[in-house]
């Protein structure tokens, strides 16, 4: 550990007596709280000075990564940049004060962004209506999920209960199915990464009376575009089910191509990944569904008020940043600097679908096997050089998935930069593994189990613990 960045807990720097601010005067009369809802003991807050404070959480920000500190190429989350403008705009007073609960006649310009952005999404997606209740990618699919449900169910069309899941998909989808009560049918993908249509006629032919929907990601989670989506269509169409598309990589078809054109029903929108809200650590995000004309009555009831407004203010204030113009060149500039970086690694890296991909792709490990590094050890070591790692061991089609995604805005000579550090990485693996084995050398924390952090995790200090 080293101790000069990671530090102490504030708790740990607290000296009694120290000051750094002092309140105001007390001018709101006698205190009316009823005495045993009153602590009986001072609080055990940390008393430091204002420089102390200071320091404390700006060493502990510079320990983050985050796109404004770096290259971020992480597949399948599409962690771009998010300009500037949108957080002023997001946190205008009148736009940040607002409370749902005040009168509808107060809150008309607040009214007027989110029917506006619904036509926007309209417009980029091709869908006719869009609830903006989820929070995220995963409560959307829930939700679109969950609509479909009601539509069968207004037929009277009980027994379909099934959803129809490519063996490449995230896996969301499947805990989003079963999550709304659905059974998850698998159907694989052929050696070109694509899904496997003849698999899919089977399924079809064997359980076409049972099949609630189909759920899709276009490109798919190898980057690649899903060439037979209109067959596909039509197969689950004509057997009663309906087409579910997961909107997370919008981003390389905005402006060129169109999910409600492609025969898709239901789909979700990650304002948060396409339409650039700084989204690390879990959240922020929004998640909108968007349904083709006719479902809008079946939109179930997910959370409480309007969404998460902040990031829809995002969304529509990039999309009218870009214009209708502009907004087409994402697509084609996120795919040329994918198949880029692709081009370059592809001597050194496996890459099990050597195609064109879309804004993202997949290698499996380093090409050279004997070495004994892994793709873990490969993330890890890009720390060393400044890099946020790849998706790693995402998706599961392959053992040492390293799924790499450099989004639109960057530029050139950062792209060249990981492109060179990944060959250096490369070349350490065989003449020094073992420097790459036990990376990461330079950062606060090594390795730590994650394992351990994520079944038993510590968020509490002992301290305050001890005093409950
Ligand atoms: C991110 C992602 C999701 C889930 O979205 P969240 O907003 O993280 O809940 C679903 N599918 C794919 C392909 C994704 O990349």
């Amino acid at each position: 550990m080293n101790n000069k960045l990671y530090g102490n807990l504030i708790f740990e720097l607290s000296k009694a007596g120290r000051k750094g601010f002092s309140l105001p005067k007390n001018n709101y009369g006698t205190c009316t709280i009823p005495k045993e809802l009153c602590r009986q003991k001072e609080a055990a807050l940390p008393e430091c000075d204002e420089l102390t404070v200071v320091r404390h959480y700006t060493n502990l920000s510079n320990n983050n990564f985050g796109v404004d500190t770096g290259f971020y190429p992480l597949g399948s989350c599409t962690m771009k940049y998010n300009p500037k403008i949108n957080e002023e705009i997001a946190a205008q007073p009148q736009f940040q004060n607002i409370h749902p609960e005040q009168p509808t006649e107060t809150t008309r310009g607040a009214q007027a962004i989110v029917s506006l952005l619904e036509r926007s999404l309209c417009e980029l997606t091709g869908m006719a209506h869009f609830t903006f209740k989820p929070y995220a990618g995963a409560h959307g699919e829930l939700t679109g999920l969950m609509t479909i449900d009601n539509y069968h169910r207004s037929r009277g069309d009980f027994d379909r209960k099934k959803v129809i899941v490519p063996d490449s998909a995230h896996g969301t989808n499947p805990a989003s199915a079963a999550v709304c009560g659905l059974e998850i049918v698998e159907v694989s993908s052929r050696a070109d990464g694509t899904v496997d249509f003849e698999d899919l006629q089977r399924i079809v032919a064997e359980q076409g009376t049972e099949i609630a929907a189909m759920m899709m990601t276009n490109p798919n989670t190898l980057g690649l575009f899903e060439t037979r989506i209109p067959e596909i269509a039509r197969l689950i169409h004509d057997c009663g089910g309906l087409m579910y598309y997961d909107g997370a990589n919008l981003n390389p078809m905005l402006g060129a191509c169109r999910p409600g054109d492609m025969g898709f029903d239901v789909m979700h929108v990650n304002l948060h990944k396409t339409f650039s809200t700084p989204h690390g650590g879990g959240g922020p995000g929004s998640g909108p569904v968007g349904v083709r004309e006719g479902l809008q009555s079946f939109f179930p009831f997910v959370s409480p008020y309007h969404g998460n407004f902040g990031v829809m203010m995002r969304a529509y204030a990039y999309i009218l940043s870009l214009g209708r113009e502009h907004v087409k060149e994402v697509g084609p500039l996120a795919t040329l600097n994918a198949n880029y970086i692709k081009a370059c690694l592809k001597d050194v890296y496996e890459l099990p679908i050597d195609t064109v991909c879309c804004h993202e792709f997949v290698f499996d490990g380093l090409k050279d096997k004997t070495t004994g590094v892994t793709t873990m050890d490969v993330a890890k070591r890009l720390l060393d050089y400044g890099y946020h790692a790849p998706t790693i061991y995402f998706p599961l089609l392959f053992h040492e998935s390293l799924m790499i995604e450099p989004t639109e805005n960057e530029s050139r000579e950062t792209l060249d930069g990981f492109i060179a550090v990944m060959r250096k990485i490369a070349e350490e693996a065989k003449v020094s593994p073992e420097k790459v084995k036990s990376a990461p050398h330079t950062t606060p924390i090594g390795r730590a189990d994650d394992v351990l952090a994520a079944k038993h995790p510590v968020v509490t200090y002992r301290q305050l613990k001890s005093e409950a």
